[in-house]
């Protein structure tokens, strides 16, 4: 009856991949980063995943409230710390974690220390080691760090940065090496890595990591995939067919007619397009599970539709169910095709798409 391209978040698979990035980073706390409804994948969802995580990390107050609600007593870190002098007493209330990037937060933390202000929070001050994004310069570090220990609001001062370049090999050296010498002798607790420095500069692991990317098991690397590393799918996006062509040979198909058929083939299309956030500019020849059998993608992605090549697969007919990415296809693989990361789509499923949440993707469907 109606359309049934669904996105389904596996639970299972989001709390193995926390439990491979533990083994991986044994001596650390985690901070699993659920910031952008938890990569795609659902706030609460990621929530239940990671429910043996110490902390959880997003940028979103609308989310840490969620989170609140939902039950989560542990930690939250807010890695963009306060957007507004408000948000300083909203943290507090919320029982919050705060980033300190600028001087305007540390100017916020001073003046709410009066009446009506909640229990005093942990902050972290963030250090700029090259990302240029957010974050004090090392210089400032020493100064701010004291000032911030002064501050009632204030109960704990820790230290952290995020890498421009971890995923390149050595690429977080010297940035860490410029962390530690700006914060060398300070007090208070150190978060340095995101995925790739955790995988790659054990180092760097100090007392919290934060993840974000491969607990949803996909890969902050070019050229190394997530199952490498034993970091599995945590969302599959699936659909069916709702049409079969015959194409004869020199019949084009899709906008722009800009594929033809060499010889007579049978096209599936397929009810998933970009406005369900499949990248339109992933070109004929992407991966596409169709019936459990990996082919290609033939022809223009639509707004609501694209075609997919299923001349072996006779037993394909109109209803036979499609995995655009998931298990037999990684979300990677769609990502590198259309000339983008597996991040950008995980995040980009857009709100028509039905949500489901299970425990684990059964290994046999679609
Ligand atoms: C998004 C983010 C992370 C996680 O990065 P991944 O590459 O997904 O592991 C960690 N720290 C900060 C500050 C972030 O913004």
């Amino acid at each position: 009856m109606s359309r049934n391209t669904t996105a389904t978040t596996s639970i299972g698979a989001l709390a193995h991949n926390l439990w491979q990035v533990k083994q991986a980073a044994p001596g650390a706390r985690v901070w699993g980063v659920v910031k952008a409804n938890g990569y795609g994948h659902g706030l609460l969802a990621a929530m239940r995943g990671f429910d043996k995580a110490q902390g959880l990390a997003l940028l979103e107050f609308e989310g840490a409230f969620a989170l609140r609600e939902a039950g989560w007593t542990r930690p939250i870190l807010m890695i963009e710390g306060a957007f507004e002098a408000a948000d300083v007493a909203l943290a507090s209330r919320l029982g919050l974690s705060l980033v300190v990037h600028d001087l305007e937060q540390v100017a916020w933390l001073e003046a709410s220390a009066g009446a009506g202000a909640g229990p005093p929070l942990p902050v972290y001050l963030k250090i700029n080691t090259g990302l240029n994004r957010l974050g004090v310069p090392a210089a400032a570090a020493r100064p701010l760090h004291a000032r911030l220990s002064h501050c009632r609001l204030v109960a704990s001062v820790g230290v952290m940065t995020h890498f421009a370049n971890a995923d390149l090999p050595g690429g977080a050296l010297a940035p860490m090496q410029r962390f530690d010498e700006a914060t060398a002798g300070l007090p208070g607790e150190r978060s340095l890595a995101n995925s790739a420095a955790l995988l790659t500069l054990p180092h760097s692991q100090r007392d919290w990591v934060r993840p974000g990317i491969v607990l949803y098991g996909a890969t902050p690397f070019a050229d190394r995939s997530a199952a490498s590393f034993g970091f599995r799918p945590a969302m599959r996006l699936t659909s069916s067919l709702i049409a079969v062509q015959d194409l004869q040979p020199g019949d084009s198909v899709g906008y722009g007619s800009n594929f033809t058929a060499a010889s007579a083939m049978r096209v599936g299309i397929v009810s998933c397009g970009y406005a369900d956030g499949y990248p339109r500019l992933a070109p004929t020849g992407t991966p596409i599970a169709v019936g459990g059998v990996r082919t290609r993608t033939v022809g223009r992605v639509s707004m609501d539709m694209l075609a997919a090549d299923i001349s072996a697969l006779p037993a394909a007919v109109v209803g036979t169910p499609v995995e655009l990415w998931g298990s037999r296809v990684h979300v990677d693989e769609v990502a590198a095709g259309a000339g983008t990361i597996g991040y950008d789509l995980l995040c980009a499923v857009t709100a028509r798409v039905r949500r489901e949440v299970t425990e684990d993707f059964d290994q046999v469907a679609t």
